[in-house]
Parts: structure tokens; sequence; C-alpha cells
């Protein structure tokens, strides 16, 4: 006897096959359970989905049902919560269940041949965990601060926003916060995410050196995209088994399958990369949140700079707040001081000044005391173009609209959108002229110059044995150019940590979450774009970034490093600059939701884009109007569509920011509403009218088109 089973595959999006396929399989099969099914001429992962859950497409033909190829022996179903989870982010973010569900799991779960996984579950079993590389910790006792947010934490059940300052130790609150959770719960598991995989190998450290002593190096897992894919399978499968209790990872880690899941860290919960910028374009922090709700999990999000959204969400509760705000305003140490920020006026200053004059004169003092000082540029290469004074040539790419930006390392002209990348043309492409110009200034341009102001100063007797004193002062760069090389960007950083570099120049890579020690003082020298930009979320972006940089300085209070921070800026009078010069990040916070409010922005509304790509703009913009148009008079049968259509607002397709890269020109229409509800369900009905319109006429020439709900750059 054969039984009837819905398999999620991955089938190629909007692909006229649905992604839940109705196969026989001999015996009854889990909801969950991991299965190889055939799928045209090739054979697939496939993961057994709930029939009532899961409509399978199209008309059955009991002849032409196929059989299951085989059940992936030795791993146990995925869970109800992990297929709870799955159904949610595939429903919320517009996106079919298979692609979301098998997006989800390690590549090598899907690429391999079932010999092959078995032949590595063996192997895994096998082998001995490795031990942990760095000497054991113990858990310093904590502040009062600290002690006030654990024993909340204890007595909530969340979520919870950790607001704490730089420096005020809320990674030390995460690991207490895991170590009461294991040590009370002998099978609970812990997922603590970080924005960034730059920043897992320190947390990494971190978390083996406290919890490897007492649970074997096994218990600790990463998962992140810098990972190969046996490491990532073998991560998975650890959480999947219930033997990972902890797992550390990037954004893709809130997809793991934690049968036991019971504490969700979220550290740097604003930070724009818990977005997935592909796919089903999620947001990993959103989905914790969810994810704790479902799995009966707490949930803490961490910040010293919180997105709006979430500072919102932990107003008050009699104000309709529903996360828990806990608060640690003060650094660790006796006397650790938040550093000092100051506004330097460069309209006081020589025109083209890069450095003023007080500026480069604290960095050389900071030098002379034997401290390090960190510039922040956030602009890589050497400048972002170049161009002709006598006929105005610029240089744009060809494919882009874009400029492309000049990299004197190997004297290239590099597209940063499209990649394409030549040679710096000897003289003007144009008319000849000899004499081609950089224009503005990039990481790279900025790191020469400061070496050439800082020629003269040498280093001092005190700055580290290791280095002889004497020297010319060492500046280095740190930026996506310069790290392009695996295990770059660790030699770069434990260069910084030795004492090696005197002043490090970067991008915000170096601004965020990094715990330098003997930096003194942090510049950014030109941060004031952001304040015109027409995206409403720039301000909130800068005020993190440049809290988080300042953060850098004056870590090690044993140092009684008086630490500052320096912002060069025309715009001296400026609310953000004044807030930030008061570390009052609720000021900040407050005017910037005042100012969302009246204009109806998030989190006072709920917006989704819908992107389209073809070769020209007319096409991509008209796509977009007609399923806009069509959705007025669609006949669509999601129940309550016609009083969610009047409460969204469509507005007209543009083009977006950069509206051509590598040839193809880019569309967007924003989608809002004040009602969340409303929105989804305006989305998921008008994607059955966005799938039409691709079929019609003004379809033609379409290259894609792709929904984006709560985008973060419009
Ligand atoms: P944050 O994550 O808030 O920036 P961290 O948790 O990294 O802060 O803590 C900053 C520094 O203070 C770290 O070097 C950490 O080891 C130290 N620290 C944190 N909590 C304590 C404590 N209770 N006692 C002593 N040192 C602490
Ligand atoms: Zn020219
Ligand atoms: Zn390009």
């Amino acid at each position: 006897m054969s039984h009837w089973i819905c398999v999620l595959v991955q089938t190629p999006a909007h692909a006229a096959l649905g992604s839940v396929l109705s196969y026989q399989s001999p015996t009854p099969l889990p909801p969950g359970t991991l299965v190889r099914v055939p799928l045209g001429t090739r054979e697939t992962l496939g993961v057994v989905w709930d029939a009532d859950a899961a409509q399978a497409s199209g008309e059955i033909d009991p002849g032409k049902v196929r059989a299951i190829a085989g059940v992936l022996e030795g791993v146990a179903p995925l869970n109800a919560s992990w297929q709870q989870l799955v159904t949610f982010s595939a429903q919320y973010y517009q996106r079919s269940l298979g692609e979301v569900a098998l997006a989800a799991l390690p590549p090598q779960l899907r690429d391999l041949s079932a010999a092959q996984l078995q032949r590595r579950f063996k192997r895994s079993k096998n082998q001995p965990a490795t031990a942990p590389d760095c000497a054991p910790s113990h858990a310093p006792e904590l502040t009062p601060e600290q002690a006030q947010v654990v024993a909340q934490i204890e007595a909530h059940s969340g979520p919870f926003l950790l607001f704490g300052a730089t420096g005020s130790g809320k990674t030390e609150v995460y690991l207490h916060a895991v170590a009461d959770l294991l040590a009370r719960e002998p099978q609970a598991q812990a997922l603590v995410m970080v924005p960034e995989i730059n920043l897992t190998p320190q947390l990494e450290a971190r978390f083996q050196a406290r919890f490897a002593p007492l649970y074997g190096a096994a218990a600790v897992v990463s998962l992140h995209s810098g990972m190969t894919n046996p490491q990532r399978l073998s991560s998975w499968l650890a959480a999947h088994s219930g033997a990972a209790r902890i797992v550390l990872g990037t954004r893709m880690a809130v997809f793991a399958s934690l049968p036991h899941l019971r504490l969700v860290v979220v550290d740097e919960e604003h930070d724009p990369s818990y977005k997935s910028g592909e796919g089903a374009r999620y947001s990993a922090r959103d989905l914790a949140v969810y994810r704790g709700h479902i799995d009966n999990a707490k949930v803490l999000l961490g910040s010293a700079t919180p997105s709006l959204e979430s500072w919102h969400q932990s107003r008050a509760p009699e104000q309709g707040g529903r996360y828990l705000r806990l608060h640690m305003p003060s650094r660790v140490g006796q006397d650790a001081a938040l550093p000092k920020v100051r506004l330097v006026d460069m309209t006081h200053q020589p025109r083209n000044a890069v450095f003023s004059t007080p500026l480069l004169a604290a960095i050389e003092q900071r030098i002379a005391r034997g401290e390090q000082c960190m510039v922040f540029l956030n602009r890589r290469g050497y400048a972002p173009v170049l161009h002709c004074p006598d006929c105005g040539w610029k240089s744009e790419c060809a494919h882009c609209s874009a400029y492309r930006v000049f990299h004197k390392i190997d004297r290239t002209l590099r597209c940063h959108h499209c990649g394409f990348t030549e040679r710096v043309p000897r003289s003007c492409p144009t008319c000849g002229n000899p004499d081609i110009a950089a224009l503005g200034r990039g990481t790279e341009r900025l790191e020469e110059h400061l070496a050439e102001l800082l020629a003269n100063v040498r280093r001092p007797h005190s700055a580290s044995a290791a280095f002889p004193d004497g020297e010319p002062v060492r500046v280095a760069r740190i930026d996506a150019d310069s790290t392009r090389h695996k295990g770059a960007l660790q030699a770069q950083l434990a260069a910084v940590h030795s004492g090696e570099v005197d002043v490090l120049v970067g991008t915000q890579m170096i601004a965020k979450g990094h715990d330098f020690r003997r930096i003194g003082l942090v510049a950014a020298v030109n941060p004031d774009g952001a304040l015109f930009s027409s995206d409403f979320r720039a301000p909130e972006r800068l005020f993190g970034l440049l809290l988080q940089a300042s953060g850098r300085a004056g870590r090690d209070a044993a140092l009684g490093v008086d630490a500052e921070m320096w912002i060069q800026t025309s715009q001296v009078t400026h609310s953000l600059y004044a807030a930030l010069k008061r570390h009052d990040y609720p000021a900040f916070a407050q005017q910037q939701l005042k100012d969302r409010a009246q204009a109806g922005l998030p989190p006072f509304s709920a917006q989704a884009l819908v992107r389209a790509e073809a070769r020209t703009q007319e096409v991509a913009q008209g796509f977009l109007n007609a399923a806009s148009a069509a959705a007025q008079h669609a006949d669509v049968a999601t129940p309550g569509w016609a009083d969610a259509l009047a409460q969204v607002t469509l507005y007209p397709a543009v083009p977006m920011s950069i509206q051509r890269i590598a040839n193809v020109e880019r569309a967007q229409m924003l989608v809002e509403s004040p009602s969340r509800a409303a929105l989804q369900r305006f989305m998921s009905g008008w994607q059955g009218v966005l799938h039409r319109s691709r079929q019609s006429p003004e379809g033609k020439g379409l290259i894609r088109w792709a929904i984006d709900v709560d985008p973060l750059a419009i």
C-alpha cells in the first residue's frame, strides 16, 4: 500500500509549477521528514509537509504521482516549530514555501547524494570535537547594572530590548543569560546572533572560553556564510541533533533547526545586515522575535543605538509597547567614561582641508602618548571618481548609472556595482589630456594623505616594547579592499591589537563591535552626506554608526585614557550632532520618531517594495504600473481583499536610486499602509495579479521582479 504525501521542493522562482508537490511513499512519513524525490529528470531534496497546510498545486492524476526516491536516513524530522517558522516567513515575505524551506537548510544537505551524506554522518559521529585553543575564562562578578538586567531577564518573559552603552558589558549579560539557562535546563539550546561574520571569531572565542570547560568544545558551534559547506553541514547537524547547546551565527542562523531552543540573543539588533538582500529578504531580527514566540524562548535584543522600530516597540506597556526595555547606561570599570564628542566646524577651516588643524594636532598628541587613533570614512577606494578638468570627462561605468571608483593600489577603475574593471587610462579617453585628476576621497587616499601629514612624527619610547621607538608612525587601513584575501582581516586586526599600528583608517568595518583596547581617539572626517540623503533612515544609520565608532575609543578603563570622538562637519548646530555630543540616543530617537509619525513613515506605517528589472525603464515601470492599475479591479479570492485594498497606498513606479546596473534598468514601486495586517493581505492577493501581469503584454521584456517586505532602503 502506498501513502500520498506533500513535499516541498525548490522550484525556480515564479515557475508555473508550485513548490508543493505530491508524491507516493511506501510508508507514512511525518511532516518535517527529509526525503529525496524525483523532479523532472533529476533527483532533489524535499521536505515532507502537512497536506492540510500546503495545498499541492495542480490536479492530481493518481497515475502520474511519482514515488519518492528515499528518506534521508539519520536525520530526524524537522520539528513543528521549525515548520511554523518557515510557513510564517514564506507568508510574511511573500515567497514560496519550498524556496524558504530549502534555502534554510545547509547546501550540502541539498547537493550531496544520499550515499555521500551517509558517509559524512558517519565521519562526524566518529570525529572527536577539537579542543578550544583559548584559555578558559571565568565569569567576572556582574556590575550592579548588569546584575539588575540579568535579574529582569530571569523574572520576565520578554522580548527584551537591552539598551546598553558601548562597553557597558552587554556581551557579558548574554554570556550570563546563556550560562544560567544551560545550567538550569540540561537540554536547552541558545542562539546568539551577530550582524557580521567578522565579529563571529571574537565572539566564538569568548563563548568557547566560557563554555567549553563546562560542556565541551562541541557544545558551541558557529553558522555563517564564511564557513565551508562541510563545516556548515556539521554545525547544522550538531544543532539539529541537540548536541550543540549554543549556536553563534549571522542572520542565516535564525533558520537553524534547534529543537530545544530557549533563548535567542540578537546583538547589535539595529544592524542592517540582519536584513537579507536576496531571496525572501527576511529580517533575522524580526524572525528571531517571532521564533521566540512560537518556541517559547526568551528573546534578547541588544544595542547601544537600537533600531527605531525596536525602540518604539519598547515604549511603556501602557502606551502599547510590547518589548521590555532594559537599560545599562554606564561603561564597565571605574570611571570609564564615554568618549567626549568634539565637533570641528569645517566652515572655519581652509577649503579643501581634509584634516582640520586641531584634529591633526590631537592625533599627533595621542601618538606621542603611545595611544592609537582610528579615522573613519565610509567610502573605500582612492577616489570615488576620476575626471578631466579640460573636457569634463568622468569615469562613468559603461554599464551602470554610477561612477567607477579609482583604486590607486593597482591603478584600476572599478565599478562597485557591476564589478567592471579597467586599467586607468593614461590620458583622458575623450580629449587626450594627460592630466586627469581624482575627485573626492576614499579610504585609500585618506590613508596616503595621513601618512604624508604624519611623515615627521616618530613613535614614542612608551608605545610598545615589541616595536622600536623612534620609527615613523604606522598608518594602516582596513576596508573591503584590504581584507579581500582570506585571513587578511584577522592579520590586520591582530596588528592593531598588538600595537604595531598607530593610526587605523577604515570604513564601517572598523566601527562595529571590535574590542580595541588602546584607541584613545576616533575621528569621522566627513560624515555630513547622510544628513541630506533622500533615504529617511539615513540619519538613524549615521547616528548609530558614529556612536558605535565612538564606542571603539577608551574601552580599557585601566589605561585611564580620556577618550575622544572627533567629528568634522559643516553643520555644527545640527540636532543629530547635538544629541551625539550628549550621548543622548533617547532624545535623538524621540525627535526621529516624531518626524516619522508626522510623515506616516515606519514604524507608524508598514511598507513593501516591488522591484522590477528590464532592458528599459519604460518596460520596468510599465510592468509595475500595469499591475498597480490591475489591482483596482482584479478578481482576487483573498478574504478581506477589498478592505485591504482600501487601506493601502500604491505609489507610482519610479527608477531606483541606482537606476541601471550591468545594463539592466531597475524600477520600484512603494506600497504603504498604516495597517501591517492590511498590507499583508493586500500583498498576498496582489502577488497573483503580478504573476498575471508578467504574462500579459505589459510584462513583455521584463527580466525579473521581486517583493521586499519591510525594505530597509527605499
Ligand atoms: P559591550 O558588548 O556592551 O560593548 P562588553 O561585554 O564587550 O561590552 O564589555 C566591555 C568590556 O568590559 C569587555 O572587555 C569585558 O570583558 C569587560 N567586562 C564586562 N563586564 C564585566 C564585569 N562585570 N566585570 C569586569 N569586566 C567586565
Ligand atoms: Zn578630457
Ligand atoms: Zn558598473
